[in-house]
């Protein structure tokens, strides 16, 4: 027997059928994964898993929002976006601009790992490459922000994304991760840990939640200058992001590429979590965090390590080898 799907249907969320890839978009009726991690840190610490979004990270929310401004502010038609990112932005900005029918190019820096390159093409996506170590940069003057930037001043049509300035980045966030938390957790979170890019989700998040308790405790990991940990930023080698409000933070917990891809590696071996690098800073900066009993931890998750098998493969010695 066969079951055909009417060709009216609608999303309904309770048998999870959608009828537009955009209503699996994550919001407080339709939240990302809240996941209790047991064996490589103790206390009562979950992860967001954000790669289970539709385009595969915590930059899908950024995407959809920041699109949605634009369409409001400026109208779609007839545009060509231009962003600057270090791909997740770029892959889920590409696979919603394309519903729309709509060119996107993005400047990445030359460094990200290859399969992020070979994703946005897939999506139809235009790559321009400029030689910023991992993240997008303004400060060397043929960085990919300001390449964007340049491209966008040159001709009408051109639209910029703009997520280091840009606060729909921002409200993405406030208005759908953060209220996510808080419903997860039954109000309980005590600690929200996340890294730092553009300082969107720890923004958004972090306003949120001290909107509900102010004695919550934010958290932004920082990664070590020239770094190998896509998506994150050194505000120790890099402009601060315009939408960072560093009043939010707490504590800013700099954390080296050897803990960070040492824990993604335990997370995937001890907890079956296929985290990509940033995951595994977000986890290692918990480990370090004086974090009392009954206090639950709520860390961002950003995206999965498939797309990093590049740079995994990097780190891998011969443990992998079969034992004569
Ligand atoms: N982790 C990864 C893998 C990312 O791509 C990003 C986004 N740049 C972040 C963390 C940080 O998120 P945000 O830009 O909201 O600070």
């Amino acid at each position: 027997m066969t079951t055909t799907i009417p060709t009216n249907s609608v999303t309904d969320r309770g048998l999870r059928r959608y009828a537009d890839v955009r209503d699996l978009l994550p919001d407080v009726d339709n939240p990302s994964p809240l996941l209790r991690l047991n064996r490589v840190v103790t206390g009562e610490v979950y992860l967001k898993l954000e790669w289970l979004n539709p385009f595969g990270s915590v930059k899908d929310r950024a995407a959809a929002a920041i699109l949605a401004g634009l369409e409001r502010d400026v109208g779609l038609d007839g545009r060509h976006l231009v962003e600057a990112t270090s791909g997740n932005t770029g892959i889920a900005l590409a696979a919603l601009a394309a519903l729309h029918r709509i060119p996107v190019t993005v400047t990445v820096p030359e460094g990200i790992p290859e399969e992020k390159k070979v994703i946005l093409r897939m999506l139809g996506a235009e790559v321009w490459e400029t030689p910023d170590d991992l993240c997008p940069m303004d400060m060397p003057k043929d960085g990919a922000i300001a390449l964007a930037r340049s491209l966008v001043a040159s001709e009408n049509r051109f639209v910029l994304g703009d997520q280091y300035r840009n606060h729909d980045n921002v409200t993405a966030h406030y208005t759908t991760t953060g209220p996510e938390i808080w419903r997860q957790t039954e109000g309980r979170v005590r600690w929200f840990v996340t890294g730092l890019g553009t300082g969107g989700t720890v923004t958004g998040v972090g306003r949120y939640l001290k909107e509900r308790d102010r004695s919550i405790k934010v958290v932004a990991v920082e990664p070590q200058p020239g770094h190998r940990i896509p998506g994150l930023k050194s505000l120790a080698e890099a402009k601060q992001p315009e939408i960072l409000d560093l009043d939010l933070i707490d504590e800013l917990v700099r954390v080296d590429d050897e803990p960070a891809y040492d824990t993604t590696r335990r997370l995937w071996r001890e907890e079956a979590l296929t985290v990509g690098p940033s995951t595994g800073a977000v986890v290692a900066a918990i480990g370090r965090l004086d974090i009392g009993e009954e206090e639950p931890v709520v860390g961002i998750s950003a995206d999965s390590g498939f797309k990093y098998t590049t740079y995994l493969a990097e780190t891998l010695g011969d443990e992998g080898l079969p034992r004569p």
